[in-house]
């Protein structure tokens, strides 16, 4: 019988050192970057050294060359123990690295990629700004021809890993632009890096509800110069390469909710087996068994839907939108209620952070955001299925 989550040998042996870098590694410091709202740089380079960063990047520059499965694993795995950390790793492994893998000429990867899959770098993706999110084709950061440079102007709102910590930016992003006078869906995508000229960390977001071990950052762009050979792609084509990157980001997010709530399940099924309650175990309570019965079954479903997506889809494909949407339509509400489960079986015990499940459930509501509101995947899969008379 084919396993859906782990279909060929190399994905199993993947899911087994991830597994085992998150119980050793990662668990012990998420409560404590959680606390302090810090990104955890010696954990980001530990995960280069194991080859995590650059799962789906190109072997030419270091990367293990594995699939949308792989991506799906790692993301699962780092989730069930740190989903905040695991949104920094989405941030540089998927809306960077994978990005550029697919998107970027030779001489670009070869300049960026080595660094950023050892983990030498931290690095992220600029599509969002302070007055457009869900219309993202409402983006104002301008870019303009100067002899062998571009002069970006504007500035990028809520940027993972914009920041390392409260001063410092991150090393090297992909920023989406349009050239001066451009139409709206005529995007142009560059490479900035930390040292660029006009390029500065604007702020660090800090009191966010979920998600506190990733950095959160408003990034300027003033007058800011750029090599021409840092454009990615030709001029006011960048739409496609968003579009590529959004499908593969989506069936991340939707893995990380998938992480979550296997999680909650873990600890909620724990928790009700060993408890008493008026001289019983609280699993013998039927309205706890609901929870736990229905909050599996919610997590088996969600987890079935994202293998069975990321399973069909290419790394640099597009076209998949009504589906990597839906995954995460469906995942990132199951996992955040499936973490409220959790909270509600352990009472008080719940309730605080010795138990994991608040954590979770904070960095669960901010899948209903990120990456698509679910708003926008309502709107995409109704416009998507309106084609559709018949369905597979
Ligand atoms: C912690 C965090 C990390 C992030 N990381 C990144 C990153 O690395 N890179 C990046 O580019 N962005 C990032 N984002 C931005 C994220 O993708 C946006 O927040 C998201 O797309 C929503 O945009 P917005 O916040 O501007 O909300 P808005 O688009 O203003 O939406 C506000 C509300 O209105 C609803 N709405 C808007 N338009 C419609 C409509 N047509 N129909 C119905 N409802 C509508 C929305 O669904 C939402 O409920 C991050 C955000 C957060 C909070």
């Amino acid at each position: 019988m084919v396993d859906l989550y782990n279909p060929t040998p190399e994905h199993r042996q993947l899911r087994e050192m991830v597994r085992a870098f998150a119980e050793k590694e990662v668990e012990a410091q998420a409560l404590e970057h959680d606390r302090t709202e810090t990104f955890n740089v010696a954990l980001h380079r530990m995960a280069g050294e194991l080859g995590l960063l650059g799962v789906t990047a190109g072997e030419d520059v270091g990367g293990a060359g594995m699939d949308a499965v792989a991506s799906c694993i790692v993301h699962e795995e780092l989730s069930a123990v740190d989903p905040g950390f695991c949104l920094a790793y989405l941030a540089h492994s998927l809306l960077f690295v994978n990005n550029l893998n697919v998107n970027g000429t030779d001489a670009q990867r070869q300049k960026y990629l080595p660094d950023a899959v050892n983990g030498r770098t931290v690095c992220g993706m600029c599509m969002s700004e302070p007055g457009a999110g869900t219309d993202v084709l409402g983006l104002r950061t301008t870019a303009r021809r100067d002899g062998e440079s571009y002069v970006l102007n504007g500035a990028k709102m809520w940027i993972t890993n914009g920041a390392i910590s409260k001063t410092e930016l991150g090393d090297a992003f992909l920023v989406y632009a349009r050239m001066e006078g451009a139409g709206r869906s005529e995007l142009t995508m560059f490479v900035v890096e930390k040292g660029m000229p006009g390029f500065s960390l604007g702020q660090k977001i800090e009191d966010k509800l979920g998600m506190r071990a990733s950095t959160t950052a408003e990034l300027v762009f003033e007058n800011c110069v750029v090599p021409a050979d840092s454009r990615v792609g030709e001029e006011n084509t960048a739409m496609l390469c968003m579009m590529r990157n959004l499908e593969i980001e989506r069936v991340g997010l939707a893995a990380m909710s998938v992480g979550i709530a296997r999680r909650s399940v873990e600890v909620m099924n724990g928790y009700a087996r060993d408890r008493t309650s008026f001289g019983e175990p609280l699993n013998r309570f039927g309205q706890i068994q609901r929870h736990i019965a229905e909050g599996y079954a919610e997590y088996m479903a969600g987890r079935a839907y994202t293998y069975a997506v990321a399973g069909a889809i290419g790394l640099g494909e597009s076209g998949n939108r009504l589906d990597t949407d839906g995954v995460k339509l469906f995942c990132s509400t199951m996992g955040k209620n499936v973490a409220d489960r959790a909270i509600q079986v352990l009472g008080g015990y719940g309730y605080v952070g010795e138990y994991t499940v608040e954590r979770l459930w904070r960095d669960a509501k901010l899948l209903e955001i990120g990456g698509g509101t679910l708003e926008a995947h309502q709107k995409n899969m109704t416009r998507d299925l309106s084609r559709r008379d018949k369905l597979l």
